[in-house]
């Protein structure tokens, strides 16, 4: 019999794995991944440089051993180059692969912006482990106090600037928008963040894009919107993740922001499902690690010829910025209410409710992060 195919061996794929081992320990099972796939925790990579962390010293556990404490045949640094839906048939850059269930989990491709100059293709972007070795290795390159330019001031962009500050690195942020995590808090809680960041280093720029990055001697010159230029010894994209849908989109699997799941993480082929940072479940991507966990859950049961639907909780994402602790629970984004914010000494605290006082999703910063699981409590989840 065919084995039950994952793709992917990021936190989606290898926790279906998990799961799917915890329900039987005979149903053969294939991982194949582009990377070595070594388990690690992606959310690591955005506050491993201050204390000083190797790609090597984010591995929890190395491949090899995961594959054998799992019992399955691991295939790393293969690539799934096309999927063949009538033969039930994966072409991979190492041969062909039969499934009899397939799942995709593909994660997502950090977002380039079409920057013009001879140094875009330097600008460094950390989405995996490859990458954050690359990345570190180039801040290796530059002095103690040398200037970090980062294009973003979402969360990824966040963190990395506090990070890198408490490095000891001079960090400038640029962002058209007005305030940081513009995409996730009111305005007056992502304001909040300003001040304690730039208190450990972390100059903003705000209504300000990056047209173009040239080399500049040892350095990077960077062309802004507004006609003058800063200079910065390394460059770090952090504008968005795209979720990888080409491989579906080409099998003709239905795909709209990322690839269309229904709540059984099934896409438009039966026998085929996705989920994680690639998939759009029940009409929304949800690039985080929790979703990740209750889905891989439900999955392994529905694979397991035990249909299961899942159902997401509230799920409060926090912002790893010590310098300003921050905790956010995003409403639903067609959801209809209003922001109320207390601002104190210590923090924010801004909640969104509907007309009828239900608690639909909330900004908490400095101490009222403590708040964060008394308020997930009373969230009403779409
Ligand atoms: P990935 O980890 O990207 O794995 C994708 C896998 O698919 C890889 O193994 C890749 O090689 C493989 N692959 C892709 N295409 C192919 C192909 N054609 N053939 C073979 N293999 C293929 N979330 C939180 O909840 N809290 C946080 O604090 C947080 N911090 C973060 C910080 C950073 C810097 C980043 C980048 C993300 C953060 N996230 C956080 C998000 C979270 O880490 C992700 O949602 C999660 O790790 C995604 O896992 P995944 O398995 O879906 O994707």
């Amino acid at each position: 019999m065919s084995p039950i195919v994952v793709i992917g061996s990021g936190l989606a794929g290898w926790t279906v794995v998990r799961e799917l081992r915890k329900l039987t320990k005979e149903a053969p099972i294939v991982l194949i991944c582009a990377d070595a796939g070594d388990f690690y925790s992606k959310p690591m990579l955005s506050n491993a440089l201050a204390q000083n962390k190797t790609a090597a010293q984010l591995v929890t556990t190395p491949a090899a051993k995961m594959a054998e404490q799992l019992g399955i045949t691991l295939l790393p640094r293969t690539r799934v180059e096309a999927i063949d839906r009538e033969r039930k048939r994966l072409i991979t850059s190492a041969g062909e692969q039969s499934y009899s269930a397939l799942v995709l989990a593909l994660g997502a491709d950090p977002i380039r912006l079409p920057l013009g100059g001879d140094a875009a293709e330097d600008v460094l972007s950390v989405n995996d482990l490859d990458d954050y070795a690359r990345f570190r290795r180039a801040v290796a390159g530059i002095a103690s106090k040398g200037r970090i330019a980062i294009i973003g001031a979402g969360l990824i962009g966040c963190e990395f600037a506090n990070d890198l500050a408490v490095a000891g690195y001079a960090i400038s942020v640029y962002d058209p928008t007005t305030y940081p995590l513009s995409s996730l808090l009111p305005e007056a809680a992502g304001r909040s963040l300003m001040a304690p960041l730039a208190a450990v280093g972390v100059d903003w720029h705000f209504g300000r894009s990056v047209r173009a990055v040239d080399h500049q001697g040892t350095a990077f010159q960077l062309s802004l919107d507004n006609g003058t230029t800063q200079l910065a010894d390394l460059v770090l994209s952090a504008v968005g993740l795209r979720p990888r849908t080409a491989l579906a989109k080409t099998a003709g699997l239905e795909v709209n922001r990322g690839i269309v799941t229904d709540a059984h993480l099934r896409t438009s082929d039966p026998a085929i499902y996705a989920l994680g940072d690639c998939a759009e479940t029940s009409g929304a991507v949800r690039p985080y690690v929790l979703p990740i966990m209750h889905s891989a859950r439900a999955l392994a049961r529905t694979l397991m010829s035990d249909p299961t639907a899942v159902a997401f909780p509230a799920m409060p994402v926090v912002v790893k910025t010590p310098a300003r602790p921050t905790a956010v629970a995003m409403a639903a984004k067609d959801a209809q209410g209003v922001w109320e914010i207390i601002e104190s000494e210590t923090g924010i605290k801004a909640t969104f409710s509907d007309a009828n006082g239900k608690l639909l999703g909330f900004a908490l910063t400095g101490s009222h992060t403590d708040e964060r699981m008394a308020l997930a409590k009373l969230l009403v989840v779409a």
